[in-house]
């Protein structure tokens, strides 16, 4: 078994049930949700024709190799939006891998740890409520060390 973290983010229609739905769909076909954090919404300030975000970070624990964990990922993305936006192009939920154990992978499909962990708080801010003191294997910092020195001005709260 191996342990990934999860970033999910919605912004449209029922936020909390989609987000719902994804960790059932991520139990059901990625493995056991070890821990969740909290619920925290981000206003999409500078964007105003959006609605607000809800993200929410899992721990996973799954015995997919990091390809099939994204495969898996985008498969859930893409059966949730089917089902219940089946004339809208928009994606109602966003799935991203944040870490997977302490690997790093540089692919043209996959790249882990994602990215802009570090530059955004509301990746960041769930992370740290769940896992601050692991380390980001290439930044060699915590989450919460990353957190502290993150210039992102979004505010991030939580809800639930
Ligand atoms: P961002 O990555 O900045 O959050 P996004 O989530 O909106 O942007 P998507 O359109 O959801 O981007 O994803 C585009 C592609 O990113 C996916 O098809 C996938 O191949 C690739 N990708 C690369 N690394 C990752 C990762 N760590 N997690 C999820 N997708 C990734
Ligand atoms: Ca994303
Ligand atoms: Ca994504």
């Amino acid at each position: 078994m191996s342990r990934c973290y999860l970033l999910l983010g919605t912004n449209i229609g029922d936020k909390k049930q989609n987000l719902l739905q994804a960790r059932e769909s991520i139990t059901e076909r990625i493995g056991v949700i070890a821990k969740p954090s909290g619920i925290y919404q981000t206003s999409a300030w500078g964007k105003e024709d959006q609605d607000d975000f809800l993200n929410q970070v899992l721990a996973v624990e799954t015995s997919l190799n990091p390809e099939r964990l994204l495969g898996t990922c985008l498969e859930i993305e893409k059966d949730l939006g089917r089902v219940r936006f089946e004339h809208w192009g928009e994606r109602l939920i966003d799935i991203d891998i944040l870490y997977y154990e302490d690997q790093v992978i540089t692919s043209q499909r996959l790249t882990v740890p994602h990215p802009e962990i570090q530059h955004r708080r509301f990746t960041l801010v769930p992370l740290v409520e769940i896992a601050p003191d692991q380390k980001h294997p290439k930044m060699n910092q915590s989450n919460k060390d990353l957190l502290r020195i993150c210039t992102d001005p979004l505010e991030v709260v939580k809800i639930d």
